[in-house]
């Protein structure tokens, strides 16, 4: 089925394992997209652009697995907290979303089964882990747009970091040595576990080292960008020890 979350490299040898919430831009052909045009869909409401090609990269690069969803966050945002206004949002960067409005409770809960079955894959690969013994590190890809409500994005690349900092801040550091692009730490997003469903749900409560990373939309637009920017960030990873 097509929307049945993309597991890459299940039994992958590698430390991490790749969370990519926004993948995809895939709306089921029953919700007829929504009522959106083929370009808004194209947008970055839709999907992190880039993202999963990104994820794609470190996965082969650490032979670790990677779990991608593959509906759009326009269907039900799979990084939301189940009572967030915008788990199903009515709106996205000003633009109305009129197959989002007046759902039915059953249509409702076909969403919700979409967002449990990307989240069950993810407890699949780590349960598997934890089973054989073995070490993991989170760490979930994200995108951001360029611009949001007319503000410009000057960061390249950012981290979203809550209390537990112990791979943020090497990984931060990691990314300045160079001085050569501009780092976000917490801008333009923190990791809020009201809000954030992936890494508090999958890492907070296992105590398990975790990282969310933001790369802005148009350094990853092509794979050239999303080969160079994974390359880049994979060699901080490996700085961190
Ligand atoms: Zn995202």
């Amino acid at each position: 089925m097509l929307i049945a979350p993309r597991i890459l490299l299940p039994q992958g040898s590698g430390r991490f394992v790749f969370l990519c919430d926004h993948a995809s831009n895939h709306i089921p052909a029953e919700l007829n997209n929504l009522g959106l045009t083929e370009f808004d869909l194209a947008r970055h409401i839709a999907w992190d652009i880039g993202a999963a090609g990104v994820t794609k990269v470190l996965s082969d690069m650490f032979d670790a697995p990677a779990i991608l969803c593959n509906i759009s966050r326009l269907v039900i945002d799979c990084n939301r907290q189940l009572n967030a206004v915008d788990l199903i949002p009515e709106v996205s960067d000003a633009t109305g979303i009129p197959g989002n409005l007046h759902l039915t409770d059953g249509a409702k809960a076909t969403r919700l089964q979409w967002f449990h079955d990307y989240h069950n894959a993810v407890e699949s690969v780590l349960l598997e882990r934890e089973l054989r013994g073995v070490e993991t590190i989170a760490i979930s890809i994200h995108s951001m747009t360029p611009s949001l409500g007319g503000k410009s994005r000057p960061w390249q690349i950012a981290l979203s970091s809550y209390l537990d900092r112990r791979l943020t801040d090497p990984v931060l550091a990691a990314l300045r040595l160079p001085n050569d692009v501009v780092v976000g730490d917490n801008q333009p997003y923190d990791l809020d576990p009201a809000v954030d469903y992936s890494i508090p749900f999958h890492a907070f409560r296992r105590g398990m080292q975790h990282l969310q990373v933001e790369f802005r939309q148009d350094e990853i637009a092509a794979p050239s960008g999303q080969h160079q920017w994974a390359v880049r960030f994979a060699q901080a990873l490996v700085l961190s020890g």
